[in-house]
């Protein structure tokens, strides 16, 4: 079966290159896949799969029935949208979306499930149970497309046992893939403050209250929760990214705002930490004779892959791969949508390998210059399956 797998993977690789590049060159924002999951759906079809459309919007979710299909069920997941960045590769394959790329891989994502299904469905008489494939819209923006589609029942009807999924990782030569046993990735959520004075001329700051010197004082100072209220022991990270004041080089102005990003992976601090966010932003604010007004919009929790589940399926790639080319992964204060299914049910999240530094391809993701090795699309389709297979075969 291994070998059949390896086979059909490479037998099949110039196809799932094709679906890659056309999904890249027509990337689609959050949301709003919908040209991406009519083409899922297509090709779903074209294997002979009766998929279900307009799950969350643009999800699609299609069962591959094996032979006892009701013994089990593993699913396995793809995120389907792009980001709002100007891609400046000069590939033949090119966005020819202006300002929207696919800077994640989530084309990649898309492509080897695709072409996992079409593996899957080629050998499905001899799957013991079932395989439900989930095209979700929605990963990279609030509140995550794989928390809509579990509203919309993604994980009943049946109910996986598991769920895997894949990233690309542009840290990872080609060729290799990563696991993480335990704690993986962190929680995220979003921070707008709007610190209000009273605007002025900038010659007369006895006249007003300065905003701007406010939100200043208010960005170092929320800067020692990280280092005085964390725990050294336990990563965090408070991150400030947009900050507009509308005044001018002698105009005071009436506001200021501020947007940033807070991540944990303990759930106890996350909660204390925003709470201190707030306290200490209203509180120097009001100290210095201004208001601050604090949202905090709520994003994915932590992700925690499933350690028995991991090691199986680490050693389903070692089958495949080799020993050599499975490699660690570092825990990262990078957040996903998949985090939601792995609260649910036990879950594995897994990099694919797309590094390659002979060929110049070393941008990393949510950058106008990210791009794969497409080797890793004759690698990630079959891999995936296999790990299936594998798991299906679990008691
Ligand atoms: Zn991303
Ligand atoms: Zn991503």
């Amino acid at each position: 079966m291994l070998d059949r797998i390896k086979k059909l993977s490479l037998l099949y690789a110039k196809d799932n290159v094709a679906s890659r590049r056309h999904l890249h060159s027509h990337p689609e924002l959050s949301y709003q896949e919908y040209n991406t999951a009519e083409f899922v759906a297509e090709k779903l079809k074209s294997f002979g799969l009766n998929p279900t459309e307009g799950i969350a919007g643009t999800g699609v979710v299609v069962l591959i029935e094996g032979k006892n299909p009701t013994k089990k069920t593993i699913a396995l997941r793809a995120d389907m949208d792009a980001l709002p960045i100007q891609e400046i590769n000069p590939v033949s394959y090119k966005s020819q979306n202006p300002g929207v790329m696919h800077a994640c891989g989530h084309d990649v994502h898309t492509a080897s499930l695709l072409g996992t299904a079409k593996i899957l469905s080629e050998i499905k008489n001899e799957l013991e149970g079932s395989v439900k494939l989930i095209f979700q819209p929605g990963e990279e923006k609030n509140p995550g497309g794989a928390s809509m589609m579990i509203k919309e029942g993604v994980l009943d009807n049946p109910k996986p046992q598991a769920i895997i999924g894949q990233h690309v990782m542009p840290l990872v030569p080609v060729g290799k893939v990563g696991f993480r046993e335990g704690m993986y990735m962190a929680s995220s959520d979003e921070i707008y403050l709007t610190v209000i004075g009273k605007g002025g001329h900038g010659a007369a700051p006895e006249l007003a209250i300065d905003p701007v010197v406010i939100a200043s004082h208010i960005i170092i100072a929320l800067q020692q929760i990280i280092s005085r209220n964390a725990s050294p022991k336990q990563p965090t990270v408070l991150t400030f990214g947009k900050i507009s004041a509308e005044g001018a080089t002698n105009i005071i102005p009436g506001e200021v705002k501020i947007g940033g990003t807070f991540r944990a992976l303990d759930e106890q601090w996350l909660e204390e930490g925003l709470k201190k966010i707030k306290k200490m932003a209203e509180g120097i604010a009001e100290s210095m004779g201004g208001k601050c007004e604090v949202e905090i919009s709520r994003g994915y929790r932590y992700l925690e892959n499933n350690p028995s589940l991991t090691q199986r399926l680490r050693q389903a790639a070692e089958e495949y791969l080799g020993k050599e080319n499975v490699v660690d992964i570092e825990l990262t204060l990078g957040s996903e949508d998949f985090a939601y299914y792995s609260h649910l049910i036990p879950a594995s999240f897994y990099r694919l390998g797309t590094r390659n530094d002979a060929k110049g391809i070393t941008s990393y993701v949510h950058t106008p210059t990210f791009d794969i090795d497409e080797t890793a699309l004759s690698i990630g389709p079959g891999l995936m399956a296999w790990m299936v297979v594998k798991e299906l075969m679990e008691k």
